[in-house]
């Protein structure tokens, strides 16, 4: 079986061939790690985290390299850590394992990699040192500049003229760039910004930081190699982000950067447009969670093709809800001592999923597999309706559902959680507080207690426990 990709760079649904079978190589945009993501935000890492299945399905769990990038030093960082008087690094701290508590919740499996910026300076400065060298970049007033002019396919990916990219995205108009399109490598930092030294050949003086598009490159370039096989991101990241990302790896390294590129369509809510921070109209993850279990917002994020725009909104919520219900009904009726590796193993995937799976992604498809699958299980008695069950269940978890057991499913009870946090998640915060502080891993501490003291929980420590009582 093969699995079939539309790649934006080509407008096409094209096989997928990775290089090296035995090394698939694929990069997803990560967050900005500043504040709560909202739920428009998890759209990618749910749709990129099931293609991340779909190819260790394919290739083996451990011939699968994907790498998703934590952003820990941009503009709104530097501005969050101002207003809120605290040090950058433990903003990005506690919001990156916030981000990694929450997509554990989804059921997103860990990255192979979660390469940060802050942590490739060295390779960040290579690769402008590099695009200098090769004249495709400029120093200009304290910063290096991209000039977009040395790199004929610019604008490839969007399929726009550069006219155009520039009218229908905010392209910052500075009189340090040559071309309106051309964008920023390096910035100088002031003393009370995070900065680093430059190369004594560079023409600026004084410490500076990395544009936002170098991260990505660098980061590709160090952890995963020259090309890899699929890159992929939120379709807003098409302009200027990835064409950006596109024109520096290839001008540095005379290679293309990615063979196959994905976007996702926009989350959506209902009467207005993308789902975004500025325009007002977010619901957080955070928020979410306290309603619906994770698998619900994970079934709702699925339900329509990742490359779709996806209307967000409660109906969805208690439709998804109503239908993961109707599995774990089923699922409850699964005498599963007779569970064995072979009943997990690949080969027992249903074949009506993993073919919509192949086919770019398509969800609704292996979701309707799903549903005729329960259908034929129901109808069945006996070791034939064990066995159809535990189809079902392998088929289900390949795309991260049915992970609870179904006892626990229906146990669960959001009426306490909707005004503050329940007995048992206070307990679970507690004990993770003093692992965290066993490890001094004081940000999180930290953190674990301002959200409890945010539900009206108080905490006291002693010196050999922790003790807590409502406000
Ligand atoms: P940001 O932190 O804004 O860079 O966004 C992280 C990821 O979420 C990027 O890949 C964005 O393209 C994606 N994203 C942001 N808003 C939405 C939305 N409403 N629907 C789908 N994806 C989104
Ligand atoms: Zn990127």
């Amino acid at each position: 079986m093969t699995i079939e990709l539309h790649n934006t760079l080509t407008r096409k649904k094209q096989v997928f061939k990775p290089a090296n079978p035995k090394r698939v190589t694929f990069y997803v945009c990560g967050p900005t790690v500043y504040n709560h993501a909202h739920v428009g935000n998890f759209r990618p890492a749910v749709a990129f985290d099931l293609l991340f299945r779909v190819l260790r399905h394919h290739y083996g769990g451990e011939h699968v390299l994907y790498a998703r990038n934590i952003t820990d030093i941009e503009d709104k960082i530097i501005r969050a850590a101002q207003e809120l008087n605290q040090p950058i690094n433990a903003i990005t701290q506690k919001y990156a394992q916030i981000y990694r508590d929450e997509s554990a919740a989804l059921n997103i499996l860990p990255p192979s990699m979660e390469p940060a910026a802050t942590d490739h300076i060295s390779e960040i400065i290579t690769l402008i040192d590099l695009l200098l060298q090769k004249g495709a970049a400029y120093c200009e007033q304290g910063h290096i500049l991209f000039d977009i002019n040395q790199f004929d396919d610019y604008g490839k990916l969007s399929n726009l003229n550069i006219d155009d990219m520039i009218a229908g995205a905010r392209v910052e108009v500075a009189p340090y760039k040559r071309n309106a399109a051309d964008f920023v490598l390096w910035k100088p930092s002031t003393d009370d910004e995070p900065g680093w030294d430059v190369p004594d050949q560079w023409d600026i003086k004084g410490k500076g930081r990395p544009g936002w598009h170098a991260e990505c490159s660098a980061m590709i370039k160090k952890n995963l190699g020259t090309t890899i096989d699929i890159h992929a991101g939120g379709q807003d990241l098409r302009f200027p982000h990835h064409e950006n990302e596109i024109a520096q790896s290839q001008c540095a390294y005379d290679a293309p950067l990615a063979h196959i590129w994905l976007h996702n369509g926009f989350l959506q809510m209902a009467g207005s447009d993308k789902m975004s921070k500025s325009l007002g109209n977010i619901v957080l993850v955070r928020d979410l969670l306290k309603k619906w279990p994770g698998e619900v917002l994970r079934w709702a994020l699925l339900s329509a093709q990742y490359r779709q725009p996806l209307e967000w909104g409660d109906d969805l919520l208690a439709q998804s809800k109503k239908q993961l219900d109707r599995f774990y009904r089923l699922l409850s009726e699964h005498d599963d001592s007779h569970d064995n590796q072979k009943e997990n193993n690949k080969t027992q995937i249903d074949a009506g999923v993993i073919g919509s799976l192949n086919d770019d992604l398509n969800t609704p498809g292996a979701m309707a597999a799903l549903h005729a699958l329960r259908d034929q299980a129901a109808a069945q008695k006996g070791n034939e309706k064990n066995h159809a069950i535990a189809i079902l269940k392998a088929s289900g978890q390949l795309m991260g559902f049915f992970n609870h057991q179904p006892k626990e499913w229906f146990k669960q009870d959001f009426t306490q959680s909707e005004n503050g946090l329940n007995d048992t998640e206070i307990e679970a915060l507690i004990s993770e507080r003093g692992k965290a502080k066993a490890a001094k891993d004081f940000a999180r501490s930290d953190e674990i207690r301002d959200r409890l003291k945010e539900n009206g929980i108080i905490i006291e420590d002693s010196a050999t426990n922790t003790t807590w009582r409502r406000e």
